[in-house]
């Protein structure tokens, strides 16, 4: 036999990783693990425990307890407990225990990984080199923002005790995504590890009080959804923060509707693999199997929609094919094998009817002829072609080694494809034109854009959603803002409960009638021009739809106007005008910051020439003083030409990752935002909202206060002679809870803001789980839009804008 023959017929041998640290490990804990509270293992009572098995060859690990009430009750006391010192310590000390942390994962590096491997299924390879290494890494990172947390985040505070419920597909990743930032800032945290993997959790309890942190500062309970539920309920946690299904999320953001908690979503992706024909084909053909076999395809982020420029098509599909039939799929702990186990037999199932619906929605299913394991979990690696872009099988997570194909023509088409999901978690972009390839990544809807690359992740660079994937960000700077609050401001705690909830909330309250006016004015005099101030859409005044008016009334009740009652065609009149702002040439994300900051200029130059008149109108609607009226007139120009200036300096930043390359942070607007404003300072909280917002690229539909509109009807004025362009500021008056419901359930609406009552702060949230739409609400509470902080603190803009990262990797 030739050389060249002995080589081809070569094939790997087993490279098996031994268990046996870890068989040591179980066996000293008599594989039975209780729940880790106050750095000690609690056993209750009468437990009752879940067996934790291997997916590759189904062999019981341990088992764990099922948390109850009592147990969540504990952690949760022993939370709060250690939140009044661990909150209060200075930041250094805090990056002294994070720092301990970090090394002592290192210590345990190989402990870790064979548990993850052998726990969830997933190959060594990977938990050795990524997820353990990203877990330690996490806790370097965040030590670090806790090292400068005093000086560099001295305008906020830690939120709490913080529920952290986290999936199965990276335990030890999700979990250092989860307590790494919030322990960092202050927080204290009870963890719920999911059920198909909790073991690797419980071994980082155990190193959390190797490396000394104080008791109470992380806990972690084991057990069933119902456990989550209880964290997710409990009215001593201040903030849920959640990775996993979209279905459950939606759970989620209802359960903690109203109730003042922060929430962060980590949900589902359906993620565009895009090759365009000047690729490097082969590269691209590496880059899918990372994209859609890594973990087995468990990845929220994994590339399983591949979009092909048609004219390359059948060469790029032929050579995937070819790849595929090379793919190894066997034990974890080898360290040869690409592809290890599925989790277990029922998602095992779920893959396996996946791959039937799609040959049955008229998909051509193609699996490699490679050998698999005789017993296991394990899953070939699959490819469906000819499928329609609305099959099921298209549209819907699969979260298993599956990959569907389609083709395009044209980059517009390719991006159209990309965006056609209810998702937007991430994409990754082929191409040899950096041109075509960035543009791309910039009209792409999701919070992770990788070019010429794949599902890379790095503790400084955000990770988090769009759309149905959720809200909220991991990692980064700005994934620290999920785990603080402005110094100024104290959890809300509205005492507004569920069961109160009308169920008519938001439908339309007949309009006020207008007071008779007859005899007020003398029939000698020329009486005044009546002034019937409209709607303004599209840059146009309009009539309101229904004909209905409202009376606004003095605080004495005299009538001094009157205003359009905006109805459900109003508000999807001015949706589509903002819509079309924003499609217009250029629109206005599209635009230079510098236009926006203009215009932001322009319309506070025209509304500091009509103070008077401002302030007169303030005056006669509120009752407030004139010098105080005058004072709300000009702290709005102040506002505008603050946000002004933050039009053209919050565009992101350069993230320092482990890339060799560029990872750069977007701040990208949410698009169009609904916004209802309050009663107090009608024109300054009106200006308030609106500046940041359309500073930030949005367009806007705003509901002005319904009993104090005046202004914001005449405001129309000043923006028609600001240079606005038309649809950028829509504003609708009448009933704010029908108007913001009619927003809430509007497909093309993507941010509420609401600022009004406990209840509708509650439906806002509540209704807007439909469609997962990001919300910003007030509980009720006023706050004090006199004040800079609380009236234009960087949480305007934070609230104004998504984050997106993009990761182009340089050289050869
Ligand atoms: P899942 O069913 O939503 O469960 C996630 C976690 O929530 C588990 O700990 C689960 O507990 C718990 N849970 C389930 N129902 C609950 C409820 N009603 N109240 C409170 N907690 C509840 O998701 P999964 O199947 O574990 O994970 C897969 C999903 O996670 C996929 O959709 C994937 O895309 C997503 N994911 C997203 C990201 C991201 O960063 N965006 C990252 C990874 C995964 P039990 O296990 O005990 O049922």
């Amino acid at each position: 036999m030739s050389l060249l023959e002995i080589y081809d017929k070569m094939d790997y041998g087993p490279a098996p990783e031994s268990p046996a640290a870890v068989n040591t490990w179980l066996d000293e804990h008599e594989r039975k693990f209780g729940l880790f509270i106050n750095n000690q293992w609690v056993s209750p009572e009468n437990a009752e425990y879940y067996p934790s098995f291997n997916p590759a060859d189904g062999e019981k690990l341990a088992d764990t307890v099922q948390a109850g009430q009592v147990e969540v009750d504990q952690a949760v006391r022993a939370a709060r407990q250690a939140f009044e010192t661990w909150s209060t310590a200075a930041g250094t000390i805090r990056a002294r225990y994070l720092y301990a942390l970090a090394r002592n994962i290192q210590k345990h590096h190989r402990l870790l990984a064979v548990l993850e491997s052998l726990d969830n299924g997933k190959p060594i390879r990977e938990s050795r080199d990524i997820d353990v290494p990203l877990l330690a890494r996490h806790f370097y990172y965040h030590a670090g923002w806790s090292q400068l947390m005093d000086n560099e985040l001295s305008d906020y505070q830690p939120v709490g005790v913080i529920g952290q419920i986290i999936p199965w597909n990276f335990p030890l990743l999700m979990l250092a995504w989860k307590i790494a930032p919030a322990i960092a800032m202050g927080n204290t945290v009870v963890l719920k590890p999911a059920s198909y993997t909790r073991l690797t959790a419980l071994l980082f309890a155990e190193i959390v009080a190797e490396a000394g942190l104080p008791p109470g500062v992380v806990n972690v309970i084991t057990g069933s959804s119902k456990a989550g539920s209880m964290i997710v309920t409990h009215p001593d946690v201040d903030k849920i923060a959640f990775t996993g299904s979209t279905e459950v999320g939606r759970i989620l953001r209802r359960q903690t509707a109203g109730s003042g908690k922060k929430l962060s979503l980590e949900l589902g992706g359906k993620s565009p693999f895009v090759v365009f024909d000047d690729a490097d084909l082969d590269g691209a053909v590496e880059g899918v199997v990372d994209a859609i076999w890594f973990n087995q395809g468990q990845v929220c982020c994994a590339g399983s929609r591949l979009l092909v420029q048609e004219n390359i098509a059948e060469r790029f599909i032929s050579k995937l094919k070819a790849r595929m039939q090379h793919m190894r799929v066997g034990d974890p702990l080898d360290k040869c094998i690409d592809m290890g186990a599925i989790v277990d037999q029922t998602q095992w199932d779920t893959v396996d009817s996946w791959v039937k619906t799609g040959a049955e929605e008229g998909g051509e299913v193609f699996q490699p002829d490679i050998s698999l394991p005789d017993q296991g979990c394990f899953y070939r690696p699959t490819l469906i072609t000819n499928l329609e872009p609305a099959a099921e099988t298209v549209q819907e997570e699969i979260f298993g080694p599956v990959l569907v194909s389609l083709t395009f023509r044209k980059p517009v088409e390719a991006i159209a494809l990309a965006n056609n999901t209810r998702y937007g978690l991430a994409a990754s972009i082929w191409s040899d034109n950096i041109n075509l390839a960035l543009d791309v990544a910039s009209k792409v809807k999701a919070g992770s854009v990788w070019v010429n690359c794949t599902n890379l992740f790095d503790a400084a660079s955000g990770f988090g959603g769009y759309r149905e994937s959720g809200f909220g960000r991991e990692g980064g700077i700005e994934g620290l803002f999920e785990y603080l609050r402005p110094a100024w401001q104290a959890r809300p705690r509205p005492s507004f409960e569920p069961a109160e909830a009308s169920t008519t909330w938001g439908a339309t309250t007949p309009s006020r009638p207008t007071l008779p006016d007859n005899g007020r004015q003398s029939t000698k005099e020329l009486p005044k021009v009546d002034r019937t101030p409209k709607m303004y859409i599209g840059g146009k005044q309009v009539r309101p739809d229904g004909s209905y008016t409202r009376a606004v009334l003095s605080p004495k009740g005299e009538l001094i106007g009157q205003v359009g009652d905006g109805n459900r065609k109003d508000i999807r009149n001015a949706v589509e005008a903002a819509h079309a702002a924003h499609k217009a040439k250029p629109g206005w994300a599209m635009r230079h910051a510098y236009n926006r900051s203009q215009i932001l200029y322009f319309i506070g130059e025209n509304l500091d020439a009509r103070a008077d008149e401002f302030a007169q109108r303030l005056r006669a609607m509120t009752g407030q003083s004139l010098k105080s009226a005058q004072a709300e007139v000009e702290l709005a120009v102040k506002r505008l030409f603050t946000f002004a200036a933050w039009a053209d300096k919050y565009g992101g930043s350069v993230q320092e990752t482990t890339l060799r390359g560029i990872t750069v942070a977007i701040n990208e607007p949410l698009g169009v935002l609904g916004i209802t404003c309050p009663d107090e300072y009608p024109l300054l909280s009106l200006v308030s909202l609106m500046a940041p917002a359309i500073a930030r690229g949005n367009t806007v539909v705003m509901i002005p206060s319904q009993v104090h509109p005046l202004s914001a009807t005449d405001l129309y004025q000043v923006l028609d002679t600001s240079d606005v362009p038309g649809g950028v500021v829509n504003i609708v008056t009448g009933d704010r809870d029908h108007l913001m419901k009619t927003l809430i359930e509007h497909e093309d609406v993507d941010g509420v803001w609401y600022f009004g009552t406990p209840e509708g702060s509650y439906h806002t949230e509540y209704e807007s789980a439909a469609n997962m739409k990001r919300t910003w609400v007030n509980y009720g509470i006023a706050r004090d839009w006199l004040n800079d902080e609380e009236g234009a603190g960087h949480e305007f803009l934070h609230e104004a804008t998504q984050v997106k990262n993009i990761w182009v990797p340089t050289g050869e």
